[in-house]
């Protein structure tokens, strides 16, 4: 079989690729993809209760780019939505990130945004460097907001505690001295009203799109010739690890359904730095906004060096292979690398759309 363009994966990176192609460039696509769904980690489906929920754990899209919200605004209505994240910490639900909330509740005082920001001061650290993502913190917010926030979570989250990770890590989570106690601020902020694996119906949606599901590519690598590939796999497998394995992180989750009661839990996301095994629990009616007063569906997460590639560590060693492999990819003839496992970056769902919107075709 020969194909002009062939994408492998069917997540963000591979859905925009093949919809630019069939549509600025008129030309055929197949996309080929191991699940037996599109979506990637986006995916979502409703459970055996009714309740939808996010297969590979909460996506809550956001950006400031409006290139992207107008483009994926083609193929889905919008269910405008804040998140809010609680830390539990010495027994109380904070907000996180870190905010003149937090600070006030988790040590008991009435300080005002000004007063916050004085006293966030006088606890920070002087780092002469930002090495990792302790740096970050501890310059930031002190010694005390690391531990009781950070250290524990991020060793649950990465086997590795935040010194050996690079600050682009912890620097995801901002430390505020004002109210906001939203988990972003970004412009956009939603859920596609009729779920991710729906958009990506319609993105898909193309006469000169073909998806094939439940297949993987390195079982097909023989039988499709094609013209030009894009590839969103895990860079290390495509070139049959010849330089070693790439850490990743994956996660696991423990479901379980309610009855009786609307909610579980007081906003969308509740996060555990210091107690349980899981690092977080999500209850995605919050997210969603899907209305049923009688049942709702909670979400415990466990990371785990096992199982599918969720994450890269990115840890300086497991970063420095990651590059070895991208100088291979860049010089592969007639194949892009294109999404979070192909480049080995940590990106959000808008960032590999910004990515792939700014492919030259
Ligand atoms: N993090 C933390 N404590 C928290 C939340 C996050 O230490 O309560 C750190 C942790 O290392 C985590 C990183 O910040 O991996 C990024 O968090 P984010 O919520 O962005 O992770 P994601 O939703 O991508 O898993």
């Amino acid at each position: 079989m020969h194909v002009k363009n062939l994408v492998v994966g069917a997540g963000y990176a591979g859905a925009t690729i093949a919809r630019r192609l069939a549509e600025e460039k008129n030309e055929s696509v197949l996309v080929v993809e191991k699940h037996d769904h599109i979506a990637g980690h986006a995916h979502d489906r409703y459970d055996a209760n009714g309740v939808l929920i996010h297969e590979y754990g909460p996506h809550i899209f956001h950006t400031t780019d409006k290139a992207v919200w107008d483009f994926l605004s083609r193929f889905t209505e919008w269910h405008h939505y804040q998140h809010r994240v609680l830390s539990y910490v010495d027994g109380m639900l904070v907000p996180l990130p870190i905010s003149a909330d937090t600070v006030n509740q988790l040590y008991n005082l009435d300080l005002s945004a000004e007063e916050v920001e004085s006293w966030l001061a006088s606890k920070a650290e002087k780092v002469p460097e930002i090495r990792n993502s302790e740096d970050v913190v501890v310059s930031k917010a002190g010694r005390d907001i690391y531990e009781k926030f950070f250290k524990q979570y991020t060793y649950k989250q990465w086997e590795l505690y935040p010194d050996q990770l690079s600050p682009d890590v912890i620097k995801r989570i901002p430390v505020r001295s004002n109210r906001d106690t939203r988990y972003f601020t970004d412009r956009y902020q939603a859920l596609p009203k009729q779920g991710y694996t729906e958009m990506f119906r319609r993105m898909l949606d193309h006469p000169r799109i073909q998806v094939l599901l439940h297949a993987d590519w390195f079982d097909l690598k023989k039988e499709i010739r094609f013209d030009r590939m894009f590839f969103t796999g895990p860079v290390d497998r495509y070139f049959d690890y010849r330089e070693g394995h790439i850490r990743y992180r994956s996660v696991h989750f423990e479901y379980e359904t309610l009855y009786g009661r609307e909610f579980f839990q007081p906003v969308g996301t509740v996060n555990y730095p210091n107690d349980y095994d899981f690092t977080r629990i999500t209850e995605y009616k919050h997210l969603t906004g899907q209305k049923l007063t009688d049942r709702t569906t909670i979400a415990r997460e466990y990371s785990s060096a096992e199982g599918e590639p969720f994450y890269i560590v990115p840890s300086a060693p497991n970063l420095t292979l990651a590059r070895r492999y991208a100088d291979l990819a860049a010089v592969e003839r007639n194949t892009t690398f294109v999404g979070r496992l192909a480049e080995s970056r940590y990106y959000n769902m808008d960032q590999v759309v910004a990515r792939v919107l700014g492919l030259s075709l």
